[in-house]
């Protein structure tokens, strides 16, 4: 009957934890998932979650998109204010 239920592949244990640690020639740190008894590594998880953290980034990128899209406009109605304005007086803006 199959289980749902990890199992340590070394010593058939059923708990895990993580631990964090830098491998030696690693410049990142690594979450090992490990056997609670036996210390068997079971797999390596990013330290950060990537994925998440892509998904922050692309959202504040999108925020400042907007908001440089809303500068540009306050720029050119601003530009076109003051050229309005400079011919009015008989200036000329380039
Ligand atoms: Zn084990």
């Amino acid at each position: 009957m199959f289980t749902e239920t990890s199992k340590c592949p070394s010593c058939g244990n059923a708990t895990f934890r993580a631990v964090l640690q830098q491998p030696d020639n690693s410049n990142y740190q690594l979450q090992f998932v490990q056997c609670a008894e036996c210390d068997a590594v079971i797999g390596v998880l990013e330290y950060l979650n990537l994925g998440a953290t892509l998904h922050d980034q692309t959202q504040i990128i999108k925020e400042h998109g907007s908001k440089l899209d809303r500068l540009e406009v306050a720029l050119r109605q601003t530009n076109h204010l003051l050229g309005k304005l400079l011919s009015s007086r008989g200036a000329h803006v380039s």
